[in-house]
């Protein structure tokens, strides 16, 4: 049957699938197919679909109270404020709805942090090959031309340099006198799963104490256990000045967060920053329903186990493959690199695994399963992953990755 024409912008290329219901790792689709979700919307839903306490909460909540609006108290967003502080050590929040909202909220305190040290043109040091969202400021730190294209003039003051290259950030100090704070990921998700070293972190911090610089941690993707610890900078022992968080947070729920301490956190006076939805009660009861789950579950200690286990199951069967160039990870947060554009897999994955999986950077398969998921489910990955990746399916794939343009991120 032919399909009516679609009245939604043509943002996205959809795969044919849609589903109805999902439980825990599993999804299905209107004709009751049952698929293994290897990708949790995109690191989203960590502690699975239609979890029954997140469920109540936001029935519960829903019959109480839903918005007031931040010119009034919201015991939910103290709440939320001061749990998530405790976890990071970050002393302020400003909630907020989306990844790209919480990174626009770092870089306006980059800029007031800049304002205050009277400098004139503010720069912030921003990575190759990063991703911090789709609107015009973020878009502008992000590192990769393929989203930008079309946007120009994109924003200023963004100071691009290799990822994971602390020389890159010593000569960019001496050369450019207006730099204010530095934006990064601790892994490069978006990038092809990218994991920086923790010595380049530490001495980036050091680096920002030496010039009065803010540290500010991306950690919408890999923040929330997503690594197999809470956040992705607790890896390096480093302490940041300013962290953001989404996806994980709200399970599914929209909710972001900016986090901050020491001067960062008093950037703000009233008046400066605002969100009519930002912090509502419905939002930040799910976000304290998500922690109180994952404090009592061990859900990042979880990850990191079960993180090793997919890591090692894959290394066990695709380290010999012929296409496989590289496979990295962290926590639950893998990448397989293949030596060519591999994007055509997530539909044939959906197709002959039931299996959701994402493709970055055109040449990486990237696993992001929930944080629930047990150990036989992990072993199904693995399995279902090494089908994929059969030399029948193999051949399938395109030209070699040189030949390809890089696609713009999720
Ligand atoms: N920062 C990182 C590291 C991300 O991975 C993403 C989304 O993938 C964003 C920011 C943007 O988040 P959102 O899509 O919620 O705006």
């Amino acid at each position: 049957m032919p399909h009516p024409p679609s009245h939604l912008m043509q943002a996205y290329a959809r795969q044919p699938v849609s589903f109805v219901r999902g439980r825990g790792a599993y999804l299905w689709d209107a004709q009751g197919v049952e698929y293994l979700d290897a990708m949790a919307g995109v690191a989203v839903t960590n502690l699975g679909h239609a979890h029954p306490e997140i469920a109540a909460a936001i029935a519960e909540q829903a019959g109480l109270l839903l918005h007031t609006s931040n010119m009034f108290g919201i015991a939910w967003q103290e709440r939320l404020g001061e749990r998530l502080c405790s976890l990071s050590s970050m002393q302020r929040a400003f909630f907020c709805n989306s990844g790209a909202e919480a990174n626009e909220t770092a870089l306006k305190l980059a800029r007031l942090h800049g304002n205050r040290k009277q400098v004139a043109q503010p720069q912030v040091l921003v990575m190759e090959n990063s991703f911090h969202g789709r609107t015009i400021a973020t878009l502008a730190a992000t590192g990769n031309p393929a989203v930008q294209r079309g946007f120009e003039p994109l924003l200023p003051g963004f100071l691009r340099v290799p990822y994971d290259d602390i020389e890159a950030i010593r000569q960019a100090a001496e050369d450019t006198p207006g730099i204010v704070a530095v934006l990064v990921e601790p892994v490069q998700g978006e990038g092809g799963v990218r994991i920086a070293s923790a010595d380049y972190l530490r001495e980036l911090r050091t680096l920002c104490d030496q010039h009065d610089w803010l540290l500010m941690i991306d950690e919408v993707q890999t923040g929330m256990g997503r690594t197999g610890t809470w956040f992705g900078y607790q890896h390096a022992g480093v302490m940041p000045d300013v962290i953001t968080l989404a996806k994980g947070l709200g399970n599914g729920f929209p909710i972001g967060a900016c986090l901050a301490r020491g001067q960062a956190a008093e950037l703000f006076s009233p008046g400066r920053h605002g969100s009519t939805f930002g912090g509502n009660p419905l939002a930040c009861r799910v976000g304290c329903t998500v922690l109180d789950i994952m404090e009592r579950d061990c859900t990042p200690q979880r990850a990191a186990t079960l993180g090793r286990r997919l890591l090692a199951g894959l290394q066990d069967t695709l380290s010999n493959h012929p296409n496989v160039v590289a496979i990295r990870g962290l926590g639950l947060m893998v990448g397989i690199e293949l030596d060519r554009s591999c994007k055509e897999l997530v539909g044939l994955a959906l197709e002959e695994q039931r299996l959701l999986i994402t493709v970055t950077r055109d040449t990486t398969i990237r696993l992001l399963p929930p944080l629930i998921c047990d150990e036989a489910q992990v072993d199904d990955i693995v399995t279902r992953v090494t089908h994929l990746l059969s030399p029948t399916t193999a051949d399938c794939m395109a030209t070699p990755a040189a030949a390809v343009q890089t696609e713009p991120a999720a």
